[in-house]
């Protein structure tokens, strides 16, 4: 039995509050809840990591049982992107399958057993000119010794004036935070990717009839889920099209779609609008010190390093190939061995055995 077991709190599952709107739903930040998030802002760790992913949640739970004690500013909108997906069916161990929110529910609660201090806010600003390294968040400072940079990526937009207009009005990119409201109606989803696709199935269990959207005339998403979607009854592809406009004053009534092929313009009816078109790194606040590739991803240098030293990234923000949540979880894994070891190596942590992990 591996001794950082002992004394460990029992597994308990906190229900996770979702806080604010950086990943594409509809809620709203409450003054009253961000206010009881302040109660306990700022500190100092030999290891912070920033972001609460499966990148960033991994990293916890390793660090949290390598005794570094870490502290995880998970972001206002915490869990990363599996809160706004649905059925996860490709993580080990979930034979039946498990819904995002309550798989990342689990990867804190397993964290925080571990010691792992995790705060809900996002960072402002960071300086990594020297150590200890700075970040603040919510007006609170934070130092450390080691960072791990685990941000992840959020929803890209299509950029039209009234699809952020309408947003929270018929247009969303979350479909598992707004389907719910289209029972019966009829949604368009646009992309082409296994996200187009999971969002295109999941609205099938609420809407009346879903109506995808692609550029080209074939999908880009993998085959068990082309065929899924093709396969239900419920949903119909528009090929070779591209939404230039939302209408609607108050409400989605509808989009105005353009032939990619002919040029011509037609008016599509609809209920709702899903954007599923692909995801940005959350690399904003780590400009001018972290490089960048040519994705805008951060660069990474022998696995798991940055440019600057002691300062290390898992998951999403630097992966533009693989993006999914076992790949960012081994990610985080990997980053935290790493940290620890950079730890030990400056005589900050006690050493600790690679068996011991
Ligand atoms: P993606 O694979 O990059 O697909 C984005 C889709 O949106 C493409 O079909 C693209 O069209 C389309 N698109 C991009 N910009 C557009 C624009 N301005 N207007 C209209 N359409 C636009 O992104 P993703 O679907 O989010 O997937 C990202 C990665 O995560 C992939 O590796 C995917 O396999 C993985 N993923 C896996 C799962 C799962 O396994 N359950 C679920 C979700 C995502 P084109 O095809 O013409 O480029």
């Amino acid at each position: 039995m591996n001794e950082r077991t002992n004394g460990a709190a029992p597994l308990t599952l906190a229900p996770i509050q979702i806080l604010g709107d950086v990943t594409g739903g509809t809620g709203d930040a409450t003054t009253e809840a961000v206010a009881m998030r302040r109660t306990e802002l700022g500190g100092e760790s030999r290891v912070l990591i920033v972001g609460s992913g499966p990148a960033g949640l991994t990293a916890a739970l390793y660090a949290a049982r390598a005794n570094l004690e870490p502290i995880v500013l998970g972001g206002y909108v915490t869990g990363g992107q599996l809160m706004i997906t649905s059925d996860v069916e490709n993580f080990p161990g979930f034979p039946e399958g498990i819904q995002g929110p309550e798989l990342m529910q689990r990867m804190r609660a397993q964290a925080e057993r571990f010691g792992a201090r995790i705060v809900d806010v996002d960072v402002d600003r960071v300086d990594f000119s020297s150590r200890p390294f700075r970040l603040w968040a919510a007006g609170a400072e934070y130092r450390a010794q080691s960072v791990i940079v685990a941000s992840g990526a959020s929803a890209i937009w299509l950029g039209l004036g009234n699809e952020a207009r309408l947003r929270g009005r018929g247009v969303s990119a979350c479909a598992t935070c707004d389907g719910f409201f289209f029972r019966d109606r009829k949604v368009l989803v646009v992309g082409g990717g296994d996200s187009a696709l999971e969002e295109a199935s999941y609205l099938t269990k609420f809407a009346g009839e879903v109506v995808m959207i692609h550029r080209r005339d074939e999908f880009r998403g993998s085959k068990i889920m082309r065929e899924r979607v093709l396969a239900n009854p419920k949903v119909r592809v528009i090929w070779n099209s591209q939404v230039v406009d939302v209408l609607g004053e108050e409400h989605v009534s509808g989009a105005r779609l353009r032939d990619t092929v002919t040029g011509s313009e037609t008016e599509e009816p609809t209920d709702g609008l899903f954007i599923a078109i692909g995801h940005k790194p959350n690399t904003e606040v780590f400009t001018g010190w972290l490089d960048v590739g040519e994705k805008g991803y951060l660069k990474v240098y022998d696995e798991t390093r940055t440019n600057i030293e002691g300062v290390f990234v898992a998951g999403d923000v630097h992966d533009h190939r693989y993006r999914q949540a076992i790949t960012a979880a081994g990610d985080g894994c990997k980053a935290a061995i790493d940290a620890e070891r950079w730890l030990e190596a400056q005589g900050i942590a006690e050493a600790m055995t690679a068996s011991a992990w």
